[in-house]
């Protein structure tokens, strides 16, 4: 009996010690790593706002990593912080190992290989053994500064990530339109990878039913919603759709509309280390036109941003939302850009971040087709005009003779009046601004009314010279407007 005993008892300890790493395997325990620290109310300045990168190890076998977030900003107190995580590829500029950004949200991140147990801001996929960076960016502090404590739980057990990272499925939208034409866009649109409520596939139902030809999605500093491009145009071939991003920085929000899909922009531009010019080079490379956003949303003084900092961006949004004081602003800014010479075409987005956009003004685009490679084409050179919503007003600017569109340039001879034409369509009870620099005339729009013809006579002294168009509701907002025809002067 007692050798029985025995002999069981050594099965029992054999398999036990057979067991064993598969057990531990099976119930490795989570790891735990706490990152504490406080912030500076400075540390919101707008000279200082530098992103906080705090540095955590991933050890071989990690599954999941957990990241609960505790901000403390004092009694009372509120602010806003913004979260990023690179992986071990890297954290410097450019942020080659980046993994998403989640803005404001007071969400906590959890990243796993498959995106259903990963947050909604965080590309899924390899969990690489090495140093991860928790991206940390203090965009407004109380007084009292902030407190913060971070708790990263790695997980061993679950599903293994796969090795490699997620290619962004392809997505090819050919020609969607062959005819020359008019094209109805909205360049500046969130979804639930940043701050939106929708998807993406949601917001191109929206546009499509609301008259919009294409529209750019620009989440704010992520490359995340590039992935769902493939399957939104299988549910919405006919609608145009532009990759982006809105490179989004206390000091400047900026478009990039048009990239290579999968290309992710760096927010960072701090003005002290001219990161900004790399931006826009980064964005013309890939293919991508680069627009600075509602400059005056904030209430600014100022354009927070030297120009000098982005003098190679291609354009500007001077109707962000619905027509307001800061849209006015810009606007007066343009053209006093315009009349020193500096070249930016005019845009409007509905920024709609869920909302409705059948009441967002709209971008008429001029291109040869509808696909990306015409529609870019078409912004980058200014071949639009901007209307309150989708169904107009509609301005047709052109000069008598001439093949010229909106942001084109013709040859004038000095001295000679410019025989310019509007063609007019729902304007009725609106008021027709012309505007040259130095001059402007007002033409009230009765229903009869639906061209205006007039030679203007430029001021042949200036640096620069164009002809550009307003339609003014009779509540003084903006009911449509044109890009500029430039007009250089040929010798006497
Ligand atoms: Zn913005
Ligand atoms: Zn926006």
């Amino acid at each position: 009996m007692m050798r029985i005993c025995r002999f069981w008892a050594a099965v029992f300890v054999g398999l036990v010690i057979l067991c064993a790493p598969l057990m531990a395997a099976q119930v490795k325990p989570d790891q735990v790593i706490v990152i504490e620290g406080q912030c500076d109310a400075r540390d919101a300045r707008d000279d200082m706002r530098r992103m906080h990168i705090l540095p955590f190890d991933v050890p071989e076998g990690v599954t999941r990593i957990e990241i609960k977030k505790e901000l403390n900003y004092g009694a009372g107190g509120s602010g806003t912080v913004d979260h990023g995580l690179a992986d071990p590829r890297g954290a410097g500029f450019g942020m080659p190992g980046f993994r998403g950004w989640m803005g404001g949200s007071k969400a906590d991140i959890w990243l796993t290989g498959d995106p259903v147990t990963t947050s909604q801001y965080f590309l899924a996929g390899p969990i690489q053994p090495g140093r991860w960076n928790l991206l940390q960016w203090t965009v407004k502090l109380p007084d009292a500064g902030l407190k913060y404590k971070y708790t990263i739980r790695l997980s061993f057990n679950g599903p293994k990530p796969p090795e490699r990272m997620p290619e962004v499925p392809k997505c090819d939208q050919g020609i969607i339109n062959p005819k020359a034409g008019w094209y109805i866009g909205d360049v500046h649109a969130h979804t639930l990878h940043s701050d939106g409520s929708k998807t993406l596939s949601q917001l191109a139902k929206q546009h499509e039913d609301a008259g919009f030809d294409f529209f750019a999605s620009t989440d704010h500093n992520t490359n995340l919603t590039h992935f769902d491009f493939a399957d939104a145009a299988r549910e919405h071939p006919k609608e145009l759709m532009l990759f982006g991003e809105e490179v989004t920085h206390p000091l400047m929000h900026a478009n990039v509309i048009g990239c290579k899909p999968g290309t992710f922009f760096d927010m960072r531009i701090d003005p002290a280390e001219h990161h900004l010019p790399q931006v826009i080079a980064q964005a013309h490379k890939s293919g991508a036109i680069f627009s600075v956003n509602h400059p005056f949303n904030w209430g600014a003084k100022d354009w927070r941003i030297s120009p000098e900092e982005w003098k190679d961006a291609d354009a500007v949004e001077v109707w962000n939302g619905g027509w307001s004081d800061p849209n006015q602003k810009t606007l007066e800014h343009w053209d006093a850009m315009l009349q020193k010479g500096r070249r930016l075409v005019a845009l409007c987005g509905s920024d709609t971040h869920g909302g409705a956009v059948t009441k967002s003004p709209a971008a008429h685009v001029y291109a040869e087709n509808l696909s990306r490679d015409a529609i870019i084409d078409a912004l980058r050179k200014g071949h639009v005009f901007l209307s309150e919503n989708s169904r107009g007003p509609e301005l047709y600017l052109s000069i008598r003779g001439e093949s010229a569109l909106p942001g084109d340039t013709i040859e004038w001879k000095a001295g000679t009046p410019v025989p310019v034409e509007v063609r007019i369509v729902h304007g009725a009870g609106m008021t027709l601004r012309l505007i040259w620099p130095g001059g402007e005339e007002n033409v009230s729009v009765d229903k009869d009314l639906t061209a205006v013809r007039r030679d203007v006579a430029l001021d042949w002294t200036r640096s620069a010279n164009y002809v550009r168009v307003e339609l003014i509701k009779a509540d003084g907002k903006m009911g449509a407007l044109t890009n500029p025809i430039y007009v250089g002067q040929t010798a006497l």
